[in-house]
């Protein structure tokens, strides 16, 4: 089994599925008492927040790749960064430990491309919405058009995300504000939505939309789950 170095924390919220549906997976493949053999990283997030809205993207760039140099050491064989926001500095914390990064975006654009998708809709943090990165990586490797909301809609969808689910709150008429986010993306043809922060499957569920939701969060682990194992089956190829 490759060791898996988990950088997590971003927020805890979210990383305890990662874990949980990483080792589920590895024990529902290898049968037993299996369990995956992982190294995790985490994050005090206030930290990384604060950064975050000071624009501080070469700072956090620093901070995660001290972070994955330390996973590096420790032996971790393949890194798994748990959050959609911080892959805007992929590459800063690949050059700097050495070590490949399985991408949030390369599960979420295969199970797209699996379903046949052309248009989808990109909810997640601002800087998800708006930054490039993300965006870019859907449509240059997997020929994707990408809509997001308007400024508002944005801005309303990044704050539940800062506010409340990384500080474990979950409110119906959240709820409400993302379920009428994915209708808008869906009149405008979406022909599915990307919950593109790894926070959002705990308030949307698959199934809660006129669209299918495609979770980042649970893609990922089981990519990385996949990976780990190198079992083309569970990675549905
Ligand atoms: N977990 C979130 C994401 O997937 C947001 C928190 C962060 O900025 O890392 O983007």
């Amino acid at each position: 089994m490759k060791i898996l170095g988990l950088l997590g924390g971003m927020s805890w919220e979210s990383t305890q599925p990662y874990y949980a549906r990483i080792n589920q997976q590895v024990q529902a493949r290898l049968g037993g008492g299996a369990s995956a053999e992982l190294l995790l990283w985490s994050a005090n997030f206030a930290e990384i927040e604060a950064l975050q809205h000071a624009d501080a993207w070469d700072a956090l760039g620093e901070k995660l790749g001290t972070a994955a140099r330390g996973l590096a050491a420790a032996g971790a064989e393949h890194l798994v960064l748990c959050t959609n926001t911080m892959h805007c500095l992929a590459d800063a914390i690949t050059a700097a430990s050495g070590l490949p990064l399985l991408h949030i975006a390369e599960p979420t654009g295969q199970a797209l491309r699996a379903r046949g998708v052309r248009r989808v809709g990109l909810l997640g943090t601002r800087f998800t919405m708006e930054q490039p990165f993300y965006r870019a990586y859907l449509e240059d490797r997997f020929g994707l058009e990408v809509l997001t909301p308007d400024a508002a809609v944005r801005t309303g969808v990044h704050e539940i995300i800062y506010q409340e689910l990384v500080r474990g709150v979950l409110r119906e008429d959240s709820r409400g504000v993302l379920a009428d986010a994915v209708a808008a993306l869906a009149a405008e043809g979406a022909e599915a939505v990307i919950l593109g922060c790894t926070e959002l499957g705990l308030l949307l569920k698959d199934g809660d939309g006129a669209v299918p939701l495609l979770d980042t969060t649970q893609l990922h682990a089981d990519a990385a789950a996949a990976l780990a194992l190198d079992d083309d089956q569970l990675r549905g190829e």
